[in-house]
């Protein structure tokens, strides 16, 4: 579902150029579950913003769900990414004039899709939000917020969930209960899973683990809980 060919990212400033990735590739089963760990700054979130379609390689190739996202311009990007994608950003990017439950529904506003509320307020009991529904994100917690981001990727039953540290703002019970509903999506409705996090714990509940330094990709293995 994910094919990642010889993907480098560099930035530039002024005469300086910052090279983030390089020459990374690997490439992801549908219905899989992949961690990607390594340092801060190692290009994790980068990374997953390439393959995700939010951003545009260097060089190299990304294939997302069939399409060769290059080949791409930004609304057509954007057009795969509304039917096929889903993304937990790590500061959640909720809209702050819009109730939880508006938040959640917005993909499939963004669709065109109507009568869409009663699956929101679905998606929001089910991670535990029912009695919060009304109520805007600054009235909400760190857990409830990334909760809130949760449901609103996947209400448009995304093939495949990014998500960028899923846990990394929650105390230990939310984090169960955010990480339990991931691996649910990922066994009950095969929707790919792929995440960026530096609790290990998680990652070892996934399948595979991506291990990236300093733009690299150093390693690629199975993980404890898989082999
Ligand atoms: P963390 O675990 O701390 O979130 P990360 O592994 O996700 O880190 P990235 O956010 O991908 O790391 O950043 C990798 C490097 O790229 C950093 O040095 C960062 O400063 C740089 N970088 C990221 N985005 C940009 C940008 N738009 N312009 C310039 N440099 C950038």
């Amino acid at each position: 579902i994910l094919v990642v060919q010889n993907l480098s990212k560099s930035f530039s400033s002024g005469n300086k150029t910052l090279t983030v990735l390089d020459d990374i590739s690997f490439s992801v089963e549908e219905g899989a579950s992949v961690s990607i760990v390594g340092p801060s700054g190692s290009g994790k979130t980068t990374l997953l913003g390439l393959c995700a379609g939010l951003d545009v390689a260097t060089s190299g190739t990304v294939s997302l769900v069939g399409m060769k996202l290059n080949a791409l311009d930004e609304d057509d990007r954007a057009y795969v990414r509304n039917q096929h994608v889903g993304f937990i950003f790590q500061n959640f990017q909720l809209l702050p004039t819009l109730t939880a439950l508006e938040n959640v529904t917005v993909p499939l506003e963004l669709r065109g899709e109507k009568g869409f509320k009663p699956k929101g307020e679905e998606l929001l009991d089910r991670v535990g939000l029912g009695d919060r529904m009304q109520h805007y994100p600054s009235q909400l917690s760190g857990g409830e917020q990334q909760r809130v981001a949760l449901a609103r990727a996947f209400i448009s039953s995304p093939k495949i969930l990014f998500a960028d540290e899923p846990t990394g703002n929650l105390d230990e019970d939310t984090a169960h209960h955010v990480t339990d509903i991931l691996f649910n999506i990922n066994k009950e409705e095969g929707t790919t899973l792929v995440l960026v996090t530096h609790n290990m714990e998680l990652a070892e509940n996934t399948e595979r683990i991506l291990q990236i330094r300093g733009g690299k990709l150093v390693a690629d293995r199975k993980s404890l809980t898989a082999s």
